[in-house]
């Protein structure tokens, strides 16, 4: 995938735990379009435009900050926000159908 960008398709959005491999351990919660079309090039230099939703759209979205230098951390908007996997798993703090 060489020069992802992404656009909302719809005002949409949800608020889900995130976690990342340059943030070991801890998770937060972080509000994403659920909606988003991705274009982007393959190896061959053909553009890809996709629609996605829910999982992968987020996917996208947080993969894309990190080509910006951010990362999820910083999208958090609530202290209470914050989870260290460890209590995660020990009050279940997981939301439905969060897979990240
Ligand atoms: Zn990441």
């Amino acid at each position: 995938m060489i020069n992802p960008t992404w656009k909302k398709l719809s005002k949409e959005t949800d608020i889900q735990y995130e976690g990342c491999m340059s943030v070991p351990q801890i998770r937060g919660r972080v509000e994403r379009y659920k909606n988003i079309e991705l274009t982007y090039y393959d190896e061959n230099g053909n553009k890809i435009v996709r629609e996605l939703n829910g999982f992968f759209a987020r996917l996208v979205q947080h993969e894309c900050d990190h080509l910006e230098g951010i990362v999820f951390l910083e999208k958090v908007k609530e202290h209470s926000g914050f989870a260290t996997v460890d209590n995660m798993n020990k009050y279940n703090l997981r939301e439905k159908n969060n897979k990240l």
